[in-house]
């Protein structure tokens, strides 16, 4: 049992660490993960076995339909995030 990654999960921080730079907002940690866990709760997990799933990473996260729907939650996430930043733990 080598555990379970969920690719998502890294799409998405490159995701936001891509966007995010051109923004105004607050760009501590706290709002990182704010916008992570914003945009994971509103796309779909790919979860794999973290030893021999790593090398399908990229296998649907570059399909330019995923990677439009990625980019848009991401993209409002930053905006819902960075427009009242730091404003509830549990809020997402
Ligand atoms: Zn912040």
């Amino acid at each position: 049992m080598t555990g379970l990654v969920n690719l998502m999960e890294e799409t998405v921080l490159e995701k936001i660490d891509q966007l995010w730079k051109g923004t105004e907002y607050c760009q501590c940690e706290k709002c990182r993960m704010d916008i992570a866990a914003f945009a994971l709760n509103r796309l779909p997990p790919r979860y794999v076995q973290s030893l021999t799933g790593k090398m399908l990473h990229k296998f649907d996260a570059n399909t330019i339909q995923m990677d439009a729907e990625i980019t848009a939650v991401v993209y409002n996430g930053i905006q819902i995030v960075g427009s009242e930043p730091h404003k509830n733990d549990n809020q997402f």
